[in-house]
């Protein structure tokens, strides 16, 4: 028991407490206590408590000259001051005892109100026991004696309830009702345990990206009870406009016993009207705005600003003698406000630029560039899966890519529902404003695209079943969600609801374009961006980017046109109308990358050339496979085997990348040649000035990039006849097997970069399929097996090592050689950290997080 007390600290003994152990809220406030603030009474418990509570049920005890001082108030300090831990409760340790001496303060029956209210709230809480029960007692004396509330219920009958309930409690717990205020309190630690623990609150978590298993540190004081009669009042308020962040004060207050009167808001002139007008509160005339406790929180906010480096909002009671603080937490700014009072900082010379770039959490922007829920819609909550690509929507639910199409051109906001996508979905994904798949992990196809489409998006949900045959969702509680009925997914926390929620909109300021060119100017590593449109193109330039890092071309067939001649290229069995086919292409590849290099106009476009994953581009519908049959001469159980035969049972390591370009060269003759003839057409007699960057993906071996190289070489000496300017390029060659990694010196010999493709580096590396790891990450996570989905942020002791030997070999062989990384890793602020150490010289990643790679990278 000893021991235990070593975990309390008394929040007046002005002991230096470890926020980790404690808590943020316990830190925040133990704080304030040095700094002056008048904190009320009591404890703050080390998470260690709830651990031994845990483990061996032994809770601590508290001295008898604080037990005496109740009831109390239990408050969560979660470590992080993300999560928001389990509510307070209130009254803990209010007995038959305590009455007496309450009702002097708050009166009689307010005393006996809250003793009634304590056993029912405590009941339900910490024994489980039926809501009903008490809801329907309530319910029945107010019906016998003809009255609508508790309040209108005399004291003889409050009385009657309160032994109903204490009666109910001691049958249904054999035991009586808890009067000693130490076990009130034990019991009260246990619930909090509890709720903790609880699956729902671990979901919650893990949801916001916290998984560890941490206990919970606590606060337990003394509540203050304002008289009824008095001129207490009860304020919020904060110094600090949340939307800019400018100085402003704002709050509420309440004045007398507490629920009597309903909280007036004041904020900024209808503050100093309230200050003018001497308002008045309660008896005798008293004005809170021009009371002296008024003057002291003012410049106590000022230390605590100073102290923290930050804005914090308060809860004070306010009396004729006492000041109290209740409680404070940081102010909830929004994005915009951040960037405001960084900038202001950084003007005003009180930081340096590199100090605010430290100071801003580079994820932050992810607020100002998606659509976020607003934080007060009711959720009701479906399935979790992985949070895909950041940002919120709602829409009505749509199980094909045709469909979404349909209904998003009558103007209707779709979320495109798939077990998993593919390619042929990339066009539903185009009309959709938000995808969720029941498959895949961080990079599988639905994630990667959305990110670069800039929508939400939710993939490897598993409490959720979709029924093809009936076009219907399932959830785990059974309940059945048709096309066209509204959903809501969150892609920055994973959640999926029910109906409808309220959104509130993403805006650039001034300051956003502000704080980016800062980073710009001071940035360790070269920012690029994944585009592979015209419109992400044009989109990533807005960002300011140096160059686009990687241009995914088997991205560009989402037309329905285009994508019909792959899919004819992929299954004509005649050779002749392969290339006839191919030929097809050309033309809307050399237009398409001709727009993309005048937009980025003399910064660097790499090119990779294409990584088909066959699967992916097969058709799949009925409809689709009656088309092409039609269009192929052949008839539907010919292609339908066509396409049996040419599925693969490992097809992502099956013939994808240059392995398809080497056994159909005429694919990668035609996407070179167009990529030359476009940058001519750009750049003129300059053309070799600024040369297309061409790379070559899913390479394992040198011969390899030989035999491409002479293939590239062989177009480029082919177009070069009847000019008369040099013309070139630069090759690149994607690092995204392990053999690659390990033999990155040979492979730098004869190329210009490298290009870490770190989502089939990571799925190679763990032996770990990248659409198939979302049914079972989340475990992983919760288990701690995992410390983090490795198709998030990257693995630094694995694929990182191989990054590590890859970048010194390559250098050591090649000491040109740029090499960077352009996996969904490269927006991730921990796996770009980790980049500059290593000495990379460029991370390329969706064009949407550009901004948060922008600020990582100059950090
Ligand atoms: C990668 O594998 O990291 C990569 C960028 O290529 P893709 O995601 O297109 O396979
Ligand atoms: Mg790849």
């Amino acid at each position: 028991m000893k021991k235990n007390k070593k975990l309390l600290i008394p929040i007046s003994s002005g002991i230096d407490i470890c926020q980790k152990k404690f808590g943020d809220k316990a830190f925040i406030l133990s704080n304030l206590g040095k700094i002056g603030y008048p904190i009320v009474d009591g404890f703050f418990v080390s998470s260690d408590i709830l651990k031994q509570i845990d483990l061996n049920n032994v809770s601590p005890e508290f001295p008898n000259n604080f037990l005496i001082n109740g009831p109390f108030c239990l408050r969560s300090s979660p470590n992080r001051k993300e999560l928001a831990g389990p509510e307070a409760f209130l009254y803990l340790g209010l007995n038959r005892e305590k009455l007496d001496e309450l009702s002097k303060k708050i009166g009689k029956k307010n005393s006996i109100l809250l003793y009634l209210n304590h056993i029912k709230d405590f009941g339900i809480r910490v024994f489980d026991l039926e809501a009903d029960f008490f809801e329907n007692k309530i319910l029945t004396t107010l019906e016998t004696n003809q009255v609508h509330s508790l309040n209108n219920l005399d004291i003889k009958s409050l009385n009657f309830l309160i032994s109903e309930f204490e009666h109910y409690c001691s049958t249904s717990l054999g035991f009586d009702f808890p009067q000693d205020p130490s076990k009130q309190i034990h019991y009260g630690f246990k619930a909090m345990l509890n709720e903790w623990q609880s699956p729902t609150s671990k979901i919650l978590r893990s949801s916001l990206g916290f998984i560890d298993n941490d206990y919970l540190g606590l606060i337990i004081q003394k509540m203050i009870f304002k008289n009824v009669k008095s001129t207490d009042i009860d304020l919020e308020i904060q110094f600090v406009d949340p939307d800019t962040g400018k100085e402003k004060i704002n709050g509420s207050y309440q004045k007398g016993g507490n629920h009597y009167s309903y909280p007036r808001h004041f904020n900024g002139n209808n503050f100093k009207k309230l200050l003018l007008e001497k308002i008045e509160i309660g008896r005798p005339k008293f004005n809170i705005f021009s009371n002296h406790f008024f003057n002291k929180i003012q410049k106590l906010d000022k230390l605590a600003s100073n102290f923290f480096e930050k804005k914090l909002k308060y809860q004070f009671i306010i009396t004729h003698k006492n000041l109290f603080l209740v409680d404070a937490n940081d102010v909830d700014l929004k994005t915009s406000a951040i960037m405001k009072l960084q900038i202001d900082k950084v003007k005003n010379g009180i930081i340096s630029k590199q100090k605010m770039l430290t100071n801003i959490d580079p994820e932050m922007f992810v607020q100002s560039l998606h659509p976020q829920i607003n934080q007060n819609s009711k959720l009701d909550i479906i399935g979790v899966g992985l949070p895909a690509s950041p940002g919120g929507i709602s829409g009505r639910i749509a199980f094909k890519a045709e469909e979404a199409i349909k209904m998003s051109s009558k103007g209707i906001n779709v979320v495109l529902v798939r077990s998993e996508t593919s390619s042929e979905d990339i066009r539903g994904m185009h009309a959709s404003a938000g995808v969720l798949t029941l498959r895949g992990g961080m990079s599988s196809h639905a994630a990667v695209v959305a990110r670069g489409l800039g929508k939400p998006c939710v993939v490897g949900v598993s409490d959720l079943n979709i029924n093809s045959s009936l076009n219907t969702i399932i959830t785990s509680a059974g309940e059945i969600l048709k096309s066209g009925e509204m959903i809501t997914i969150d892609g920055s926390t994973g959640q999926v609801s029910k109906g409808n929620a309220k959104m509130v909109q993403p805006k650039l300021s001034k300051n956003f374009f502000e704080i980016l060119n800062w980073a710009s100017g001071l940035g360790k590593i070269s920012v690029k961006a994944n585009a592979d449109t015209v419109k992400e193109a044009v989109h990533a330039k807005g960002f300011k980017v140096d160059g686009i890092g990687l241009c995914r071309t088997e991205h560009m067939f989402f037309e329905k046109n285009s994508l019909q001649i792959m899919q004819k290229i992929l299954l004509s069995s005649d050779k002749n109308d392969k290339i006839s086919f191919i030929s097809n292409l050309s033309k809307i590849q050399e237009l398409e990358f001709e727009k993309i290099f005048k937009i980025m106009r003399f910064k660097t476009v790499t090119i990779r050339l294409l990584d088909l994953p066959v699967h992916e581009f097969l058709p799949n519908s009925i409809n689709e496979l009656e088309v092409l049959a039609d269009e192929l001469k052949l008839t539907f159980l010919q292609v339908s085997d066509l396409c049996r035969q040419m599925a693969e049972i490992n097809p992502m390591l099956g013939k994808r990348g240059v392995r398809l370009g080497i056994l159909l060269p005429e694919l990668y003759k035609m996407q070179v040649q167009a990529i030359i003839k476009a940058s001519i057409n750009v750049y003129g007699k300059n053309q070799s000035k600024f040369p297309p960057e061409i790379m070559l993906p899913m390479v394992s071996t040198f011969k390899e990039v030989n035999w491409l190289k002479n293939l590239i070489d062989g177009v480029l000496t082919k177009l070069s006849e009847g000019i008369n300017f040099k013309i070139s390029y630069k090759l690149g060659v994607m690092v995204e097997t392990p053999r690659a990694a390990l033999k990155a010196g040979e492979l730098s010999k004869i190329s210009s970069f490298l290009s870490f493709g770190t989502n089939d580096l990571t799925q190679m590396t763990y032996g770990l399929s990248r659409d198939d790891s979302g049914s079972f990450m989340r475990n992983y996570l919760e288990k701690e097996i995992f410390p983090e989905d490795p198709f998030r942020s990257l693995d630094l002791d694995g694929v990182g090592e191989l990054l590590k030997i890859a970048s010194k070999r390559s250098r050591i062989a090649n000491p040109y050689i740029k090499i960077g990384i352009c996996g969904e890793h490269g927006g991730d602020p921990k796996s770009i950290d980790f980049c500059k150490k290593i000495g990379l010289d460029f991370v390329s990643c969706s064009t949407y997080r550009v901004p948060i790679a922008r600020l990582a990278a100059a950090k």
